[in-house]
């Protein structure tokens, strides 16, 4: 059984209970038909997107709870498009990382053996998109996309590229907004319900850097223990869900989910 882990076995030698986990959950990862994967900050973390969570998450002295709401964009407009294009330059220079590899190749082993996938992203950085995962859920919405206030419309974002701000919509007119989900904001239903029902229907539910202090995400979890999933949490830290957890690994998720496919 070590034996195709050799390589991560050196790096988790000198903690073989984390190994006997990693080995545990390749294992539940080679034989589930529905996986259900949620994902947040810490995966992203690892690749340098900042969180705005805790200290070193100001901007210009603002929180990005001062800034992450509709109040702040009907405020100032030009001030929350500013940040998002800031952060939206930041993220064109980070590529996705080996959690989010992992997780596309995941994907791809288990649909080939005729199962079900679903990644259900707290991120709006759409890094598990550029890294091939092809079923997701982008829970709180994606930068990679501008919405009219107005009229609907989205369309994609060249990060790289500057713009006149705040962007107005090519069709009406009207200001644009990034397609995220702010805080004071109501997921979209249809996200919920297709993360909601994954979870309900896998047989094996992993969270991956994700604190679950956000609700309802942090629900989705409980959900699936609750319909009789096993759930196992990848996380540096404690979390509210540890407790619900099979198995909880205290590792980057960089450096275990690439040992399980
Ligand atoms: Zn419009």
């Amino acid at each position: 059984m070590a034996e195709p882990l050799a390589h991560g076995a050196d790096a988790f030698a000198h903690e073989p209970e984390l190994r006997q986990a990693i080995l545990e959950l390749r294992a539940e990862c080679a034989r589930a038909k529905r996986i259900a994967v949620m994902i947040g900050a810490g995966a992203s973390a690892e690749v340098g997107v900042p969180t705005f969570r805790g200290a070193g998450g100001l901007w210009n002295g603002l929180r990005a709870e001062d800034l992450a709401t509709p109040a702040a964009f009907a405020r100032d407009p030009l001030r929350v498009s500013t940040w998002y294009a800031e952060r939206r330059a930041k993220l064109a220079a980070i590529d996705p990382g080996p959690a989010h590899f992992a997780l596309a190749a995941l994907e791809r082993a288990v649909t080939a053996r005729g199962g079900r996938f679903l990644l259900i992203s707290q991120n709006v950085d759409g890094l598990h998109r550029r890294a091939g995962v092809s079923s997701y859920v982008d829970l709180h919405g994606t930068l990679l996309l501008d919405r009219c206030t107005r009229c609907a419309r989205e369309h994609a974002v060249d990060f790289g590229s500057p713009r006149e701000l705040p962007p107005r919509c090519a069709a009406c007119g009207a200001l644009e907004r990034p397609a995220v989900v702010w805080f004071g904001e109501a997921l979209s239903p249809l996200d919920w319900e297709r993360a909601a029902s994954a979870a309900s229907a896998s047989e094996l539910f992993l969270a991956v850097g994700t604190s679950a202090v956000v609700e309802p995400a942090a629900s989705l979890a409980r959900l699936a223990v609750a319909h009789g999933a096993r759930f196992f949490e990848l996380n540096l830290e404690d979390t509210l869900n540890s407790a619900n957890a099979q198995r909880t690994l205290r590792a980057p998720a960089g450096a275990v989910l690439p040992l399980l496919v």
